[in-house]
């Protein structure tokens, strides 16, 4: 019988292949209307303006505020900060549940962090927490580490930065006077790291981008081509570190100061493969993950990521990587908190990958310490249950 079936339907389909083929094709669609006035089209849309609309109808949740209070560990404030921008950004912590920013734009280099702090101060201090950055640029100043190292002690200590903050430009931009790039474990800088461990802060580290940026050229295969299209890719010989180089410098850096807390900034720069940050979460007791800028990889792959998030529940914190914004905050808050299907993240970022997401439906438990109690007892602010 079933072999019967198999035949039969085996027959149709070369039949309907043979007609497919046989009849001539009205060259604006379906060959079986060839006398029809075709449908209203715009022709020539290239693949790379198409914006399909979902015709998907499924449940949509507006999130206006999150279901905790919100710790935004990775935000950007900018400099020349002013008192208007200001009001603005806490109008729109308010609007969503933002509870405290940390502005990651406190530079060292003409002590920048002090005009952060001071406008910082000037609004509310609880609610902006500022992270200093070293000052690369001089690194081959004789003891540099120790140099760095007090002055971010006296950051902390006089002036209430509350940890310290490495961008990506260690490791792929900044060189030394030999012209080589400093890499991620470049002893020089270790004062500096063990500084942190002593002060209690963390370091918020970024330093690499998403796999697409790095491996393969920009060309039709590369799944962030559009976004490609205005961001830097790291391919090539300009960058003498491949990602895997960079990420094999951090974690060795991670493991040789285990009294210091890391936290990887968007998934460990690796949101692409949970099963790796997992991993190093599991190696490295003093590492944790923020997820800013990568809530498009993790609703990509809620099964995987839900289970991430439920096994690794104190060791993930919130993050955006904007300026404060309640439309972006929301996005965010519908990936974690419902099971909404098949949505845009676009709007929270610039394009970043041609897909939807979809919502993770996080337990309550799994959201209040992602939201603010593991950042909390990062910074050293936990007090226990009460806010
Ligand atoms: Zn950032």
């Amino acid at each position: 019988m079933k072999t019967k079936t198999f035949f039969l339907s085996t027959i149709l389909c070369i039949c309907a292949v043979g007609i497919i083929h046989a009849q001539p094709v009205n060259q604006r669609g379906d060959a079986r209307f060839p006398n029809e006035t075709p449908g209203i089209r715009e022709d020539n849309v290239r693949l790379v303006d198409w914006q399909p609309i979902s015709k998907l109808v499924v449940k949509e949740t507006r999130v206006y505020r999150a279901k905790f209070p919100v710790i935004d560990i990775h935000n950007h404030l900018r400099r020349g900060l002013n008192p208007n921008r200001f009001k603005e950004y806490m109008e729109e912590m308010d609007k969503a549940g933002v509870w405290m920013v940390v502005d990651l734009d406190g530079e060292s280099a003409g002590d920048g962090y002090k005009q952060n702090l001071a406008a910082a101060k000037g609004q509310s201090n609880e609610r902006f927490k500022v992270f200093f950055r070293p000052d690369f640029s001089k690194i081959d100043e004789p003891n540099f580490g120790r140099n760095e190292a007090a002055r971010l002690e006296a950051a902390v200590k006089q002036d209430g930065c509350r940890g310290l903050k490495i961008n990506k430009g260690l490791g792929l931009g900044y060189k030394d006077n030999t012209g080589k790039h400093i890499p991620v474990d470049d002893p020089r800088i270790d004062p500096i790291w063990e500084k942190c461990g002593e002060l209690g802060i963390p370091v918020l580290m970024h330093v690499s981008d998403p796999v697409a940026f790095h491996e393969g050229p920009v060309d039709r295969y590369n799944e962030r081509y559009d976004e490609l299209q205005t961001m830097t890719s790291f391919y090539g010989d300009a960058f003498p570190y491949s990602k895997e180089e960079i990420i094999a410098q951090r974690n060795r850096v991670i493991a040789k100061h285990p009294n210091t807390v890391f936290i990887g900034a968007h998934v460990c720069d690796l949101a692409e493969d949970l099963g790796r940050v997992a991993m190093w979460l599991d190696q490295y007791p003093n590492y944790y993950c923020e997820i800013s800028a990568r809530i498009n990889e993790l609703g990509r792959q809620p099964f995987t990521a839900r289970k991430f998030f439920i096994e690794y529940q104190d060791r993930i914190l919130f993050g955006t990587d904007t300026a404060p914004n309640a439309e972006a905050f929301r996005l965010y808050f519908r990936v974690l908190e419902t099971d909404d299907e098949y949505f845009d993240t676009t709007p929270a970022h610039k394009l970043q990958g041609r897909w939807m997401v979809y919502g993770l439906n996080l337990p309550d438990e799994v959201l209040e310490k992602v939201y603010n109690k593991n950042a909390l007892k990062i910074m050293g602010m936990y007090k226990g249950g009460a806010y």
